[in-house]
């Protein structure tokens, strides 16, 4: 065994990976986006460990138990495996922040209600992947739709940034952060980093 540290691709799963639905808690609502399978097919034959990173706040907030987090990631799997590719690892976080609950929705399990380092934009699930993966944090990437994976992405160290932002939506255009239509294309400019632009590196 060698010592290498590799790239990684850290993925965000709810609008980056499967259809957006706010939480989401019925399993028949799991359904991927167009060309996540292939994409992800692409990065296992490319020898790109991929690993989910995902905030699950509904967990906290009494919407649905963990076992409803992991039972939605064994179909996630199941949808994959159907476009010959496979996830490597998933992480998620159950947490919410203290400051973060509202009247109308002050959460619901007592030691989930807490301040954590793994709620991105807090880097925690995207430190413990790549510690995991063996990855270099310099030569991975974080694929999401919000300004919060890019934060995530930067506190971790990532080379790179894709934010996927729908068409007819725009998004703050910064220089450390290349915008994408879909995971697909994301993943088609990082198999390709090396003549690309939009590098988190400064
Ligand atoms: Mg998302
Ligand atoms: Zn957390």
């Amino acid at each position: 065994m060698t010592s290498k540290r590799r790239p990684v691709l850290l993925a965000d799963r709810d609008g980056t990976l499967i259809r957006d639905v706010p939480y989401l808690s019925r399993i028949d609502d799991v359904a991927l986006l167009p060309g996540v399978g292939e994409a992800i097919a692409r990065l296992n034959r490319a020898g790109v460990p991929v690993a989910i990173v995902t905030n699950q706040s509904g967990v906290a907030r009494g919407y649905f138990p963990e076992e409803f987090v992991l039972e939605t990631q064994v179909r996630i799997m199941e949808l994959l495996d159907d476009a010959g590719a496979r996830v490597d690892a998933f992480y998620y976080c159950p947490h919410l922040e203290p400051d973060e609950r509202t009247r109308r929705d002050p959460g619901s399990v007592p030691h989930l209600l807490r301040s954590c380092d793994c709620r991105k934009p807090a880097p925690g699930l995207l430190l413990r992947a790549l510690s995991d993966l063996s990855g270099d944090p310099a030569q991975s990437a974080i694929v999401g739709d919000a300004d919060r994976d890019m934060r995530a992405g930067e506190a971790a160290g990532c080379g790179w940034g894709y934010r996927i932002v729908p068409e007819g939506e725009t998004a703050a255009q910064g220089p450390r952060v290349t915008l994408v239509r879909s995971f697909f294309d994301a993943v088609e400019l990082y198999l390709k980093r090396s003549e690309g632009k939009g590098s988190l590196e400064r």
